[in-house]
């Protein structure tokens, strides 16, 4: 396996690994455990279908991929969600936004390790 490196490449591969790192960041044994204390989809409750990793605050509005910002979606929640805000589209869903809140809250206070105070995303 030739490995290829060109000056012009770097900021390229950079930024490519910056991402790379960030979408790994929730670990196999978290995604067990967020799947485990939903139950089902976080938005509609389903428990009869495959669940996906959905990112409650979507990576294109300054959300990560991290155990606090990860939800068990199903396949229909995460295509229609996609990048919209979470709790506009709870809204129009007709999902109950504030049980999803405060579960999601539960939830990130059960599982999350306490992080050092962070700035920015709220
Ligand atoms: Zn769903």
């Amino acid at each position: 396996m030739a490995m290829r490196r060109s000056r012009r490449a770097v900021a390229a591969r950079r930024r490519k690994r910056r991402l790379d790192a960030v979408e790994h960041d929730l670990s196999g044994d978290q995604w067990a455990a967020l799947r485990e204390a939903w139950g089902g989809c976080a938005y509609c409750g389903a428990t009869d279908r495959p669940l996906q990793r959905d990112c409650v605050l979507p990576l294109s509005r300054g959300g990560r991929y991290t155990l606090d910002n990860i939800a068990p979606a199903c396949g229909p929640c995460n295509a229609s969600k996609c990048n919209d805000e979470v709790t506009g589209w709870l809204r129009r869903k007709r999902y109950d936004e504030r049980a999803f809140l405060e579960r999601h809250a539960a939830i990130r206070a059960l599982l999350a390790p306490p992080a050092p105070p962070s700035h920015g995303v709220a």
